[in-house]
């Protein structure tokens, strides 16, 4: 199914500034919203849409990528930063930043006449952690299983606080349906507005007895094995997350999110500079000037990379597409082996004798072709650094 421009889904230019990008999402969402249009699938359809195309245009960086490569900037990926696959929650979890108000839902507000308030459930915190992978790790995807302690929801009671689940009351303020009424002026008119009921904090239940398990909370601090599947490409200071394993809020509602921070474990040998790998291959003297073949360490294993007679010290050689795949799926890096030649620090009186009577051979001075090509390389190289 070929998408919707997201410029034309918020109607807009594409020269936009980033302000005019979240008025025109309000209106579309506004407009669209699933409260304001009960039972309209394509209206529905239309405020995801919306929300997926503020997702990425609403984002410097991915409206940048858009620009440049489009939908498929955002498809295949390692199932982050992309516009795909929104939820609701998901969704509703931005309008604290789209519509202002300190922390509760205006938005919400607005339309929760008819709706009952029941869409949105309190979330409880977020969970922070480092993973600490090797450059294959990295470059291949792992799923890597950890131990982490969290809220949990409480079993016996099954998250309610309550003995056995059910020692609760129904809420006599709000009649259990932990939302009270109010009339309230807002941009669009006098109109009902839903608030949050002050005398069950929006539970719509009273708690008789309290589980004896979680004294009432709800939850219960516990560890569990969590495996993360990470995917190929991450880089160091990356951020995963993984739905629900967060802490759950006291009262019940749903568990916050995991957050995987990757740290990168420095490789000795191959070092990584965003989707490409560098190596410094240290020659003999001999080798360089005679050729040789060389095992060449990479992320797949070793390789056997022919050198030339002749080969200079500095010179790069470049293993195509043996680095490391773009995280959204872009391409393949190179690994770049950079030949460095060995110069002899000790020597025997026989093999200075030896090089002594090599010294006398012209072939072993530098030659002025060599001469001119070195010293453009060393001053492009200089323009690129005052260039920096
Ligand atoms: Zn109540
Ligand atoms: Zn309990």
């Amino acid at each position: 199914m070929s998408k919707a421009d997201y410029y034309e889904v918020l109607g807009v230019e594409r020269d936009a500034s980033s302000g005019e990008i979240k008025k025109a999402y309000r209106k579309v969402a506004i407009k669209f919203h699933p409260d304001k249009n009960p039972d309209d699938q394509s209206a529905e359809e239309k405020f995801k849409e919306a929300a997926e195309a503020y997702e990425i245009l609403g984002d410097d960086d991915k409206r940048a990528k858009y620009d440049r490569f489009g939908h498929q900037a955002f498809d295949g990926s390692g199932g982050f930063g992309g516009g795909g696959g929104m939820n609701m929650d998901d969704i509703f979890s931005h309008f604290g930043d789209i519509f202002g108000g300190g922390g509760g839902s205006p938005f919400g507000d607005f339309f929760g006449g008819g709706g009952g308030g029941g869409r949105r459930q309190r979330k409880g915190s977020n969970l922070r952690i480092k993973l600490k992978l090797n450059l294959q790790e990295m470059s291949k995807g792992v799923e890597k299983k950890v131990r982490i302690k969290r809220y949990n929801s409480c079993e016996p009671c099954n998250g309610t606080g309550a003995k056995n689940g059910t020692d609760l009351d129904t809420c006599q303020q709000c009649h259990g349906s932990g939302q009270v009424q109010k009339v309230v002026n807002t941009m669009l008119g006098q109109m009902v507005s839903n608030t949050t009921c002050p005398s069950c904090n929006g539970e719509g239940k009273i708690i008789k007895n309290k589980c004896e398990s979680c004294h009432g909370e709800g939850r219960l601090y516990t560890e569990e094995e969590v495996a993360i599947n990470i995917p190929p490409g991450v880089d160091d200071g990356m951020q995963l997350s993984m739905r629900g394993k967060g802490n759950m809020p006291k009262g019940g509602g749903v568990a916050g999110d995991l957050l995987i921070v990757i740290e990168a474990i420095e490789d000795e040998q191959l070092h990584r500079d965003g989707e490409n790998i560098h190596f410094e291959l240290h020659l003999s003297f001999m080798d360089a000037a005679l050729g040789t073949t060389v095992e060449i360490p990479t992320l797949n294993g070793n390789v056997k990379v022919p050198i030339d007679a002749g080969t200079q010290s500095g010179k790069v050689l470049r293993l195509r597409g043996k680095g490391i795949r773009d995280i959204n799926g872009y391409g393949v890096g190179d690994q770049l082996i950079h030949v460095s030649v060995f110069t002899p620090t000790k020597l025997t009186g026989e093999e200075k004798d030896l090089l002594k009577k090599l010294k006398e051979s012209k072939n072993f001075l530098p030659t002025q072709e060599h001469k001119k090509e070195k010293s453009k390389n060393f001053f492009s190289r200089m323009k690129d650094f005052f260039a920096q």
